[in-house]
């Protein structure tokens, strides 16, 4: 079966940037399963991928206007230590998430002199031409519960019961 719109893939990936170190990959853990089409990878992965059946293997360059998007520069802010609230140890590299009308975003501490802390709300991928080996390892038709969600479901059944995240509406 091949990599269509609404089909639940499972694929083993490696990512790595320009110089090529190593970002993530699914090796020695779980392989990654997404819903396709349905905006749970990146477009130019998901563009990459379409057509391809089980057991094959590609390799690809995707530019960050298909990947994580350009760094938009008006992202990185300044905010007082004390806005952390009290006892809160705040280090530059540290990274914790927001959640905004637009969903979760990935914010990271750039920079703590004193009571001022420089934040950068860009994706920590932004601006990141981002290499890819991905081998294929499964296809199969989604659940009409997958599509009604837009995300695939893993083996547990109840995985996606009252804390799904679309209860919230942050779905990603
Ligand atoms: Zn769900």
């Amino acid at each position: 079966m091949e990599i269509r719109k609404d089909r639940v893939v499972t694929i083993d990936y490696s990512l790595s940037d320009d110089i090529g170190k190593i970002i993530d990959s699914s090796e020695g853990s779980e392989p990654l399963v997404y819903l396709h089409g349905n905006d749970n990878i990146i477009p130019g992965l998901e563009r990459e991928l379409e057509g391809k059946i089980p057991g094959e293997s590609i390799t690809c360059s995707i530019l960050p206007a298909d990947a994580y998007g350009d760094r938009n520069e008006s992202l990185v802010f300044k905010v007082n230590k004390k806005d952390f609230g009290d006892n809160v140890e705040v280090d530059a590299g540290m990274q914790f998430e927001a959640h905004g009308e637009d969903g979760t975003l990935i914010v990271t501490v750039v920079n703590v002199n004193g009571e001022e802390v420089t934040l950068d709300a860009n994706h920590p991928l932004a601006g990141e031409t981002l290499h890819f080996d991905v081998k294929v390892i499964d296809v199969r038709e989604a659940t009409p519960e997958e599509l009604e969600h837009g995300h695939a479901h893993g083996e547990d059944e109840d995985e996606c019961g009252d804390d799904c995240c679309c209860e919230d509406g942050f779905c990603d």
